[in-house]
């Protein structure tokens, strides 16, 4: 057997002991008897849809995961992005800075709000934007001008810096949020992979201006679909709650809406979906701490990193990754795997690559390409016991 086979067959065995499945996802949700008596109540009490007390109670036990005074739920966690930045304030003619490595929807959530994204590159341990070329970018390339901040090379104002803590790995959020207020941005954090990360003792979404999440079947909880905004800031909570809602006007009986709005509120189906999840979420963080200490044994030997929280910091672990040495490495492994029934895919293909964002600006520094050269997600469900 070759030192490939030997890595894939082993690799085949750990993973098959861990999961018991047929074919092994690279997420999927672990639901109880709790979840079920919840719907079925739900049903039973014809809640269902856009009223119910269950969604106030998922927002409250939201905020104060995120150690947040307010909450608001909403259908996904793109809904959530995009609802912040228009309440924000961010609109057609601004610009965003956000990371070129993430999921689509944080590029997406800038675009719908009408505003253009600018990419930066990432740390190359976590994948998360860089506080130095964030430094590099705000002192070189902007200019301050009647209390904005504008771009040098498009005269454009940015109005905001959207953070991802990519797989659950918390971004350098002192220096990030710092350098926001120095300039005179928005920061946002996209903490949709980071429900129950801490970043120096403090959770993942409590860092920043406004921090969203998603609660999509793959995530560390799930509400089916589902996402949440959570600030401290009683007048932007009161602003997402009026602009995701049909901008209506509160009346018994009449349909006034002051202006357009969406209707991006989370149904109470999903919020009792969501209680009895996120009542495992401590339970869920442990389990995937101990996978992740299952792969980084079980790497230990080979030539290939397991990406592992940084110190004073703790990643919820809710998507393993791992680095191989070479393209060719990853391509062979990403195969393997997946011939066997075991789910793997590489890294997202970085944002100013995919059409619709190929015009914007990129400051690239080849760290996210050479993190999708060579980067492979596997298997990060909670495991189930039978
Ligand atoms: C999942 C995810 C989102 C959005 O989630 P949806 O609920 O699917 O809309 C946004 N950003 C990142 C980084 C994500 O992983």
């Amino acid at each position: 057997m070759s030192n490939q086979e030997l890595l894939f067959k082993s690799f085949q065995d750990v993973v098959r002991s861990t999961f018991h499945e047929d074919f092994i996802a690279l997420h999927r949700p672990v639901f109880s008897d709790s979840e079920k008596d919840m719907l079925c109540n739900c049903i039973d009490s014809n809640f269902v849809s856009s009223a119910g007390e269950e969604i106030e109670l998922f927002e409250q036990k939201i905020a104060k995961v995120a150690d947040r005074k307010y909450c608001v739920a909403t259908v996904n966690g793109t809904s959530a992005l995009h609802a912040t930045l228009v309440a924000l304030g961010v609109s057609v003619g601004h610009e965003v800075i956000t990371q070129s490595l993430s999921f689509v929807a944080t590029a997406n959530a800038i675009a719908l709000s009408g505003a253009s994204p600018i990419f930066l590159d990432v740390e190359p341990k976590t994948g998360t934007l860089s506080s130095e070329f964030l430094y590099e970018f705000l002192k070189n390339e902007t200019y301050g001008k009647a209390g904005g901040l504008y771009n040098k090379s498009s005269d454009c104002q940015i109005k905001a810096c959207v953070v991802m803590h990519t797989f659950g790995h918390p971004a350098e959020m002192d220096k990030i949020y710092d350098l926001c207020q120095k300039f005179g941005i928005f920061c946002i954090e996209d903490a949709a992979e980071a429900l129950g990360s801490m970043y120096k003792g403090q959770p993942a979404g409590s860092l920043s201006d406004a921090a969203v999440f998603s609660f999509n079947g793959n995530k560390i909880i799930t509400t089916g679909g589902g996402g949440a905004v959570v600030s401290n800031d009683r007048s932007l909570r009161d602003r997402l709650k009026h602009i995701t809602t049909t901008a209506k006007q509160p009346h018994r009986y009449e349909y006034f809406h002051d202006e357009l709005g969406f209707n991006y509120r989370m149904p109470n189906l999903n919020a009792c979906l969501g209680l009895p999840q996120l009542q495992k979420l401590n339970h869920f963080i442990e389990e995937k701490r101990k996978l992740f200490y299952k792969y980084r044994d079980f790497f230990k030997p080979w030539d290939v990193r397991v990406w592992t929280e940084t110190e004073g910091n703790r990643s919820n672990y809710w998507l393993n990754a791992v680095s191989f040495s070479s393209r060719e490495a990853r391509d062979n492994f990403l195969i393997h795997t997946n011939n066997v029934g075991i789910m793997t895919r590489p890294i997202w293909q970085l944002l100013p690559t995919l059409p619709m964002y190929i015009q914007c600006q990129n400051f690239d520094k080849g760290i996210a390409s050479s993190l999708y050269e060579t980067t492979v997600n596997i298997p990060s469900s909670v495991p189930v016991y039978v």
